[in-house]
């Protein structure tokens, strides 16, 4: 027998909140620090071996699609894992999924955030059909009986596995399709009809060709109505107690997020209700796609923490040519710039959610026009990221056992759903030319008397005022440096020096284009510190 050496412990148990300074600062700063104690607790929980081994579990199993019961009835259900429903269960009972409509106060999306930025480290997929009950709360009332029916139901703590109508259930979950097959950036390609049933409802025909987590209790269907394309409530039984006519075609069969299931469903004259005015569905929609694509920005954050927690842990223990690899000059520098990376991202995310805790102009414009810049270039940099943190462990780093391979295979999915790259880039020209006040509010957020900010910023602001804002080839551009900038103003403002210099230095001069390229004259250590688990 060879003698196992070299290698380090596994990083669980650990507590997830306090072993993050950066994690900490944010809650307390954008005004959740009340939330402390109980994040904590939560983070603890997370960083079970018993709670991380679930996520693996529910991986290793993913769902099955249940179409016929035995006597050839079509069910329509998909069979999980009891690693999911018991993931399901600790993230209902933190309120992830709607605390912040059942409980508003300042702070409460913060709070709700920090907590899902803990739950994605440990398991993704579940996160789906979290971020979608979150997001479709503000849509649902525009359909105040629809509300007043299911929000108490949405709002409820204790998970309910059971596929039963929702008179029945102890929590309610909501997803939603919009995606055809023949288009899904493009929604009013949307083919699927309501027609108006007579008695107020709407019968749906016709497909979405991705409809994730198929087993919600209801879903937010866009479909064309006689007035247009319009916003649909569909529960997944009808009012009479009989199941819809839903049915799954199939499950997809995905990079990564496999413990979720994303299915192909079909219409058959399945009973919804109208959701806000006929006609105008996109914008109705839409309300929930800037709280989805915050959760974009939290959940790719999270991939990130987990996988910088990961190679700081790894590199801490292992020894390469005489040094742990953490003392390697080199493995310092790319340590560092994969913590600065997630540092940056999570300082923006929860920036972000505080504009969502708030209702005055400044915080109008952050969630309209920054909500989208983040989501594009934080979900970008996610995959680069896993993958960098991936090699940091080596060829352990390739090996299933640890948690790495998943994070990298889920990474860019959040760059995919709710407005894939270019699209969303698109939506953040439009953003900003059709919201008056934008350059204000930006101009304020970038105000940090800082002269490398100040510099980046003064070009930034001369492009966004020139006519060129509005060339589509580069959107892209445009929007990575939008984000620069609001990254290094939260990182001078509220970082430690080490890290703004390192950020100032990398990303807004020099060169970021793979990771560990950080100029001399940056305290290295100093950042690697501050993010290590
Ligand atoms: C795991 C997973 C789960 C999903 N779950 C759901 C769900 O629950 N509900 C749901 O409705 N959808 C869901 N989706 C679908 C997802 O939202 C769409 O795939 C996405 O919106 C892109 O649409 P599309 O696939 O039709 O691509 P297309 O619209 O064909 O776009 C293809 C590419 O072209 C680019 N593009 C489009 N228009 C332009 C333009 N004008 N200029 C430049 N480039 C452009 C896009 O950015 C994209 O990169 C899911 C997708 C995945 C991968």
């Amino acid at each position: 027998m060879f003698e196992v050496a070299n290698q380090p412990p596994p990083l669980d148990p650990y507590n997830l909140l306090t072993s993050d300074a950066c994690l900490r600062e944010a809650v307390k700063r954008e005004q959740a620090g009340w939330a402390a104690d109980g994040l904590s607790t939560l983070g603890a929980t997370l960083g079970k071996p018993e709670t991380v081994k679930l996520g693996f579990d529910a991986n290793k199993n993913p769902p099955a699609l249940r179409s016929f019961d035995r006597y050839g009835h079509r069910v329509d259900e998909v069979d999980f894992h009891p690693a999911w429903h018991e993931l399901m269960a600790i993230a209902l009972r933190a309120g992830l999924h709607s605390s912040p409509w059942a409980d508003p106060k300042p702070g409460a999306h913060v709070a709700r955030a920090a907590g899902t930025y803990m739950l994605t480290q440990i398991e993704s997929g579940v996160y789906c059909p979290i971020a979608m009950t979150y997001g479709s709360v503000p849509t649902l009332r525009h359909a105040p009986d629809v509300a007043k029916a299911w929000l108490p139901k949405i709002f409820g703590r204790d998970y309910d596995r059971r596929f039963v109508p929702v008179g029945g259930k102890t929590a309610a979950l909501i997803g939603m399709g919009m995606t055809e097959n023949q288009g899904g950036s493009d929604l009013r390609t949307n083919t699927t009809r309501a027609e108006p049933a007579g008695d107020g409802a709407f019968r749906l025909y016709g497909h979405k060709w991705f409809m994730s987590a198929p087993m919600c209790d209801a879903f937010l269907i866009l479909a064309q109505s006689p007035k247009g394309l319009s916003c649909f409530f569909m529960p997944r039984w009808t009012p009479d107690g009989e199941r819809n006519a839903v049915h799954i075609n199939r499950l997809k069969d995905k990079l990564g997020n496999k413990s979720n299931a994303s299915s192909e469903v079909e219409f058959n004259g399945a009973f919804a209700q109208l959701v806000g005015e006929e006609g105008r569905g996109i914008p109705t929609v839409i309300e929930m796609a800037n709280y989805t694509r915050l959760d974009c920005c939290i959940g790719s954050s999270g991939l990130m923490r987990q996988a910088v927690a990961q190679a700081i842990h790894h590199a801490r223990y292992r020894t390469a040519f005489q040094k742990k690899l953490i003392d390697q000059p080199l493995m310092e520098n790319v340590l560092a710039d994969l913590a600065l990376e997630c540092e940056a991202a999570t300082a923006l995310t929860f920036r972000l959610a505080r504009a969502y805790d708030e209702d005055d102009e400044a915080a109008q414009v952050i969630r309209r026009v920054a909500t989208p810049a983040a989501k594009f270039w934080i979900c970008k940099r996610a995959p680069a990221l896993t993958y960098e943190a991936m090699e940091v462990l080596g060829g352990s780093g390739y090996i299933e056992e640890s948690i790495m391979p998943r994070l990298y295979r889920e990474a860019p999915v959040n760059s995919i759903w709710e407005g894939s790259g270019n699209v969303i880039c698109l939506d953040v020209l439009r953003a900003i030319a059709r919201t008056p006040n934008a350059g204000e509010v930006l101009r304020a957020e970038l105000n940090t008397g800082d002269a490398r900010v100040k510099t980046f910023a003064g070009k930034l602001a001369e492009r966004l005022a020139a006519p060129e804002r509005n060339d589509e080839a580069q959107a892209r551009t445009l929007t990575r440096d939008l984000v620069l900038a609001l990254q290094a103003a939260l990182l001078v403002k509220h970082a430690p020096p080490a890290v703004a210099d390192a950020f100032c230095a990398s990303r807004l001069t020099g060169d970021s284009s793979a990771f560990g390229l950080l100029p001399r004259g940056i305290d290295l250590r100093a950042v690697v510190e501050r993010a290590a688990p």
